[in-house]
């Protein structure tokens, strides 16, 4: 049996930056990971040759300061999302694109240099190797007389409070919670949607960024589908080339070559032959993760349930909270929530130091 202080479930965001804050605190925290890697819904692919291509989290802004601020204490940079300024837009499938020009943005979006996954990688790089469990999906949380117990397929962790950051859909179907939580709890937590959840990522590599010739744009916005937006994915450095774009998401069920074959076929409409020119397609069907996505019971709205007041208290005596970025009261859903949960968890924790 594993005894640690505080046990956090998931190394995503939350649960990494919930570690940072208390490095430094007299407790001893593990974390347990379902996935063999950590990052969550953070996931940047590495290919040879191309830039940084992220399959997960990819933007922000300045409003969401605390992601900001952490990035500058990492030493972490960004770069503005590169846009143009005009888009190729598809309102109606029985009218072509056109290009129309883009209003001033007001708002830039910035992503990280290297990948989103480098904010991952300096916070997991604070965590000590016999602290991080990788591969070991939590199957039961159950409440004993000195503490919390936690119980994956491997080994028990006993610990004087538990964090899931798990998304709260998700930790309602995945892990057997004992005694059960409050039924307005749950009654919320099967209603709390996972942001992004049902979302298909795509990227293509290329040796040339062709599409930024004057007549064109990497900025593409149809209303025709099934890619619904295109955006330039080049590398901070201008070495290394790439489109990422949205899939709707009602094709999860499709082949994974099915679906390339119908990206292939829209982005031809814009730009000819030459985009059978790639040197890589990328994808990720987050609906098909099963440490991100778990199906609702009914219909459930995006952002539905976020930041719940439900997620603001501990349960079972104290020991369990319940956090992750869909619970946290500004910016849910957003890595900016994934922090401010962290933030909030670390609030509620110092005082039992
Ligand atoms: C396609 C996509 C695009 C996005 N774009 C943006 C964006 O541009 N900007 C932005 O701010 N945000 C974006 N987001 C949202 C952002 O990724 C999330 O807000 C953030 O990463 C959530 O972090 P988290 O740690 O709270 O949750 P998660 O990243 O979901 O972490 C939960 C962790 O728990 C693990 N886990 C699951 N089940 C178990 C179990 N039983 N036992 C142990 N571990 C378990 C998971 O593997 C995961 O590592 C996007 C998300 C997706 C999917």
């Amino acid at each position: 049996m594993i005894r640690p202080d505080i046990l956090i479930i998931g190394a995503g965001l939350t649960g990494l930056c919930l570690h940072h804050f208390l490095k430094d605190s007299p407790f001893k925290i593990h974390l347990v990971e379902a996935r063999p890697r950590v990052g969550g819904r953070i996931h940047t692919k590495h290919p040879e040759g191309g830039p940084p291509l992220e399959m997960g989290a990819t933007w922000l802004g300045a409003k969401h300061t605390r992601l900001v601020e952490l990035l500058k204490s990492l030493d972490l940079k960004v770069f503005p999302q590169k846009l143009g300024t005009n888009a190729i837009y598809e309102w109606i499938s029985t009218s072509p694109h056109q290009l129309v020009a883009l209003p001033e943005n007001e708002e830039p979006s910035y992503r990280l240099r290297g990948g989103t996954s480098t904010l991952i990688d300096a916070l997991a790089n604070e965590v000590g190797p016999d602290s991080l469990y990788l591969g070991e999906p939590v199957e039961k949380i159950t409440l004993t007389p000195d503490g919390i117990q936690a119980i994956t397929g491997k080994r028990i962790f006993q610990a004087r409070a538990i964090v899931s950051t798990l998304p709260p859909n998700l930790l309602l179907n995945q892990v057997n919670i004992q005694p059960e939580l409050p039924g307005d709890l749950t009654g919320v937590m099967e209603k709390t949607h996972t942001w992004m959840g049902e979302s298909i990522k795509f990227a293509l590599s290329y040796k040339e960024a062709f599409w930024r010739e004057p007549i064109s744009s990497g900025t593409v916005l149809s209303n025709v589908g099934p890619v619904t937006e295109l955006y330039d994915h080049s590398s901070f450095a201008e070495d290394s080339y790439a489109l990422k774009g949205f899939f709707n998401g009602t094709y999860a069920s499709l082949k994974r070559s099915e679906r390339e074959a119908m990206v292939m076929g829209q982005l031809r409409r814009y730009y000819g032959n030459r985009v059978d020119d790639h040197t890589g397609y990328h994808e990720a069907v987050w609906a098909r993760e099963p440490f991100t996505y778990a199906p609702y019971e009914t219909h459930v709205l995006p952002h539905q349930n976020n930041g719940h007041q439900l997620y603001q208290k501990p349960y079972l005596d104290g020991k369990l909270i319940v956090a992750g970025s869909e619970t946290a009261s500004l910016y849910p859903g957003y890595m900016e929530g994934a922090i401010r949960s962290a933030e909030f968890v670390y609030d509620l924790l110092k005082h039992r130091i």
